[in-house]
């Protein structure tokens, strides 16, 4: 079973995990930004946390076997601190560069006016570097957030955008959006293996990405894999897994994954497009 976790922040991870990833078929990640627990308190510490995910953390990762590409944004919790909003001016340079691959995570996490302007400029970010985006969509009020995250992505074609943490509840109006459709995986809480093939059987494989999310809460980034044995224990075929766990997340980032990135080089720093 080779595996493309598609959402863990391996930050918080030891290397261990990478071992244990490693042994479960994992070989590539997409690392998506976020806050660090403590809060930041300006810029700069945004612009060491871009620099990790992009040199010390794939250079981790390649220890073990295993390709970490990335995902960089203002996530939305700390776009409601003045003292953090200017890395909005900083993101474009870091666009530029190879292992990239999306914005995000963006989206909502309380709903506020600061919110909502972090999301607008970064989703004009993505459009304006042909990258897709990472939407996190709010742990508390989940179906009102979700159904107003859809309508402030439609600017972008629903191919480029992933909608993640979704539930029961939130599900089908993404699955009718055309957007893609993530869930985080947790030992106990939110959203587990059993409940996620219930979600497959009913809505089907295409457009489907399965995370472990694994950050500093309980989280745990083998439950990737749980997903892919309980989809076999339940009748999915191996090529159905091979979908969910490797084409799909390939397909939304636009990336062979396993394939060596020309140029590629220890501190991930090459540039893409242009200037
Ligand atoms: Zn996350």
């Amino acid at each position: 079973m080779r595996i493309f976790d598609p959402h863990v922040h391996m930050t918080s991870r030891t290397t261990d995990d990478y071992e244990r990833m490693h042994g479960a078929g994992v070989r590539a990640v997409v690392e998506p930004a976020f806050w660090l627990g403590q809060p930041r308190t300006n810029v700069g510490s945004f612009l060491d946390y871009f620099d990790a995910l992009l040199g010390w953390e794939p250079y981790r990762a390649a220890q073990h076997g295993i390709r970490h590409l990335c995902a960089l944004a203002l996530n939305p919790k700390e776009a409601n601190d003045p003292r953090c909003v200017g890395v909005l001016g900083e993101l474009p340079r870091y666009l530029l560069k190879e292992s990239v691959v999306a914005v995000g995570e963006i989206g909502y996490d309380s709903m506020t006016p600061a919110e909502d302007r972090a999301f607008e400029a970064q989703l004009a970010m993505a459009a304006e570097h042909d990258l897709p985006v990472l939407v996190h969509t709010p742990h508390r009020d989940k179906a009102a957030g979700t159904r107003r995250t859809l309508d402030v992505v439609k600017g972008l074609p629903p191919g480029r955008v992933l909608v993640d943490h979704l539930n029961e509840v939130t599900v089908g109006m993404v699955a009718d959006s055309g957007c893609w459709m993530g869930f985080s995986i947790y030992p106990d809480t939110k959203m587990d293996p059993g409940r996620m093939v219930a979600i497959l059987q009913e809505y089907g494989t295409e457009r489907m990405l399965v995370n472990s999310a694994a950050d500093w809460g309980r989280s745990d980034p083998l439950r990737t894999r749980a997903v892919g044995e309980a989809m076999l224990a339940a009748g999915f075929t191996e090529d159905d897994v091979d979908r969910v766990l490797w084409r799909n997340p390939s397909a939304f980032y636009g990336v062979d994954p396993a394939a060596p990135v020309p140029g590629d080089d220890y501190a991930g720093n090459t540039i893409r497009r242009g200037g």
